[in-house]
């Protein structure tokens, strides 16, 4: 076991967290109140390599292995402390990206993969329904084949991404009798006739990270729009999952060793009854189970990643890792808050931002009951 970075991947880190303060982190309180998202950010991620880091070089991205991209998100989410943004760059990358590099033909994959490496496009996908959540496979949006044509009906909520996306990947079952094994795939461009982009969703936390709903309304595609083939759904979803689960929790550990660093500074120069306050164990302690968080969390993510670079399927510790980090990272923005106290509650100390944001990660990318079902499921149960 080699628990260090190489120096390439080091000297990277560093890179990545230069990168990310000067050049992602202005004006956030203002975006967040007005949720904003920054295209100028977008295009600044894409000329540093970002969006490119998964996909192999022959479509002109960085190839990077799976460790060397959670260092460079874990690096991201240090520096930058848009969440709302870098969830938007993970959803983009895991959620489009991924599924197109794994199961879209080279023709699927040279159009637009480029466009999607070069910060020119954004892409999303598309599951969750009114009606299917955490079942998701349960969804009832449905594509007809009409001769060289699916037709998709259908609606989607929760959507991230999609105010501004160019490229979205529709779940549809093209056959309810098969139930899961109908669920299929498909790349809808936005100025597709039919795809309707809904209103806006407000949400407490993520707020730079648009969300809306999205309706199919005898929306006809190409049938070589299909990815992969009729009832791939569920391994085009599941490769994604894995993939999200992984990485989008590295940029929360960045966050989090933010958050400890900042919360040390503040216990050191914070004085109460003639002392700092992190002299007081009620303090201290608080500081230490930060800590303990976050070399956990990292123990966790380090080894779904290294099991990924593998060429393994790191199913159950991907669950662990995205349950544990996304809980954690939940308290350790409550000790911090309370480790400054009255101005910890305030706006203008940017932490409970990192709370509100926080919380929505024990929901997306099936929620903290969800892993736990996939970790007991493992055991029979
Ligand atoms: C910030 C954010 C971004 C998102 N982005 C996207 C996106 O881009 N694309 C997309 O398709 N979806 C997206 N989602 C939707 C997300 O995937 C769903 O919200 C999530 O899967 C849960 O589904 P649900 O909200 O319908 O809750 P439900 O499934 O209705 O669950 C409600 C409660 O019941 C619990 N529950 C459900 N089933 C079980 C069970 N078997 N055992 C124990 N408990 C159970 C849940 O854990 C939860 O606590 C996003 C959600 C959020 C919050």
């Amino acid at each position: 076991m080699d628990f260090a970075w190489t120096e390439e991947q080091a000297a990277f880190r560093k890179e990545v967290i230069r990168f990310a303060k000067t050049e992602l982190d202005d004006d956030l309180i203002h975006r967040d109140r007005e949720e904003e998202f920054s295209w100028d950010h977008w295009k600044k991620c894409a000329e540093f390599g970002i969006q490119g880091l998964p996909v192999p070089q022959e479509y002109g991205g960085g190839g990077a292995d799976t460790l060397t991209t959670v260092c460079a998100l874990e690096a991201l989410g240090y520096g930058c402390r848009d969440n709302g943004f870098l969830f938007s760059l993970n959803a983009h990358m895991w959620t489009t990206e991924i599924p197109l590099t794994t199961f879209g033909t080279n023709e699927q994959k040279r159009r637009y993969l480029p466009k999607l490496i070069s910060g020119e496009w954004i892409g999303l996908h598309a599951m969750t329904e009114p009606m299917s959540g955490s079942d998701a496979y349960s969804l009832r949006t449905r594509a007809e084949r009409h001769g060289n044509c699916y037709v998709l009906n259908g609606t989607k909520t929760f959507i991230t991404n999609a105010q501004q996306a160019h490229l979205f990947i529709i779940f549809a079952n093209v056959d309810p009798s098969k139930g899961a094994n109908g669920v299929s795939a498909f790349l809808v461009e936005r100025d597709t006739p039919g795809l309707e982009v809904g209103k806006k969703l407000h949400k407490m936390g993520l707020r730079t990270s648009p969300m809306c709903e999205v309706a199919l309304v005898d929306c006809e595609i190409p049938a070589e729009n299909l990815l992969d083939k009729e009832g791939s759904g569920q391994a085009i979803f599941t490769t994604s999952m894995e993939w999200e689960r992984t990485c989008i929790l590295a940029s929360h550990l960045g966050m989090m060793q933010r958050m400890l660093e900042n919360s040390v500074k503040y216990a050191r120069e914070r004085n109460q009854f003639g002392q700092p306050i992190g002299k007081f164990s009620a303090i201290g302690n608080k500081i230490a189970d930060m800590e303990v968080r976050l070399e956990t969390g990292r123990l966790l993510l380090y080894k779904a990643a290294w099991l990924k670079s593998q060429g393994r399927h790191p199913l159950r510790e991907s669950s662990i890792a995205k349950l544990y980090i996304s809980e954690a990272c939940i308290q350790s923005c409550l000790d911090a808050i309370q480790i400054h106290g009255g101005y910890g509650y305030m706006t203008e100390y940017q932490i409970e931002r990192e709370l509100r944001d926080a919380i929505a990660g024990k929901i997306y990318s099936g929620t903290s009951e969800i892993q736990k079902v996939i970790i007991a499921g493992m055991h029979g149960f």
